[in-house]
């Protein structure tokens, strides 16, 4: 959380859970809906009109695939889901999801996975490397063929 110092004052939990296909992690905010009622509508016209306020959830749960769960040592498993839940916590970070909680489907819709956005992913993961005394990892692209390979030995 460190690396995320805009979140702090979020609440967020992470789990395990059954995934679709390609899906390492995803993210899912809590959105309260609050009706508002229009007072002059109701005084002058009699009518309450609805008007419904949709706030920036203070609550977020991160699901992690649980086939991860197969890694069997810890240390590449711990790392993994590290970088998962990296990638989701820059979604919440940049207000990916605030609009479109509701159906998940359409959220692919939306570019989200920009080389910019990948390349931020990368460089707060390395962050945390290092604030956990793991030396930095040169190259994204490395990175992602480790991912990918355990991604398909997992079968996820
Ligand atoms: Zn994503």
């Amino acid at each position: 959380m460190q690396v995320f110092p805009s979140l702090k004052r979020i609440k967020i939990e992470c789990k395990y859970k059954k995934l679709p296909k390609n899906t390492l992690g995803r993210v899912k905010g809590k959105v309260l809906m609050k009706r508002e009622i229009d007072v002059e509508a109701l005084l002058i016209e009699g009518k309450v009109k609805a008007k419904i306020k949709r706030e920036k959830p203070k609550e977020y749960e991160i699901e992690i695939n649980e086939k991860l769960k197969g890694i069997k040592k810890e240390v590449i498993r711990k790392q993994i889901v590290q970088h998962t839940i990296i990638h989701e916590l820059l979604h919440i970070e940049n207000e990916d999801l605030i609009s479109l909680t509701k159906d998940y489907k359409r959220r692919k819709k939306k570019k989200l996975h920009v080389k910019e956005f990948k390349n931020e992913v990368f460089k707060r993961y390395n962050e945390v490397r290092k604030l956990n005394g793991l030396p930095p990892i040169e190259r994204k692209e490395d990175l992602d063929m480790a991912i990918g390979k355990i991604v398909e030995e997992l079968g996820i």
